[in-house]
């Protein structure tokens, strides 16, 4: 049976997920661990790594450039250390185990998904469908297939909006 393992986001760690309360094995990356601002919850956090109750792994370069790949087609606006997170994701499953990313971040969800790596929510309820990020012009309806900022037609502000690719 493949081997489950927890990829801990900033978000589930501020969100309350408890690396002490769990046997599953837990990983994450150390920009991850350097946005959790909260000294308290910090410290927390460096005795669960001290205690090898969560590792600190880098993630291969070949996982980060095809995450970079994806976020390309998918349009979510998604941090370095956020990449870097879905590719340590990427790296597990590539050597066989089964990750689960816990995290409350949409955006980070979402690419998941694309890349088949199951998430699981901490305070929100979770993702259901997949989707892509497609640019309107909320008064004249028209549609970008590239980031922009106004209608090329009538100068209004654009919007993203989410657009369905299925389950
Ligand atoms: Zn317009």
């Amino acid at each position: 049976m493949k081997k489950k393992v927890y990829v801990l986001d900033t978000s589930a760690l501020i969100g309350g997920f408890s690396p002490a309360t769990t046997e599953i094995e837990q990983v994450t990356i150390e920009p991850v661990l350097n946005e959790v601002k909260d000294e308290i919850l910090r410290s927390k956090i460096d005795t669960a790594v001290l205690m090898k109750r969560v590792k600190l792994l880098n993630p291969s370069l070949r996982a980060v450039s095809t995450i970079q790949r994806k976020i390309k087609r998918t349009g979510d606006s998604i941090s370095k250390t956020d990449v870097g997170l879905l590719a340590l994701a990427l790296d597990m499953k590539r050597r066989g185990k089964l990750p689960e990313i816990v995290t409350d971040d949409y955006g980070i969800q979402n690419v998941a998904g694309v890349l088949g790596i199951p998430c699981r929510a901490v305070l929100t309820p979770g993702i259901k469908k997949l989707f892509r990020w497609r640019v309107v012009c909320p008064a004249c309806g028209r549609k970008y297939r590239r980031p922009a900022i106004r209608c090329e037609v009538c100068g209004s502000k654009l919007r993203r909006v989410p657009e369905n690719l299925g389950s």
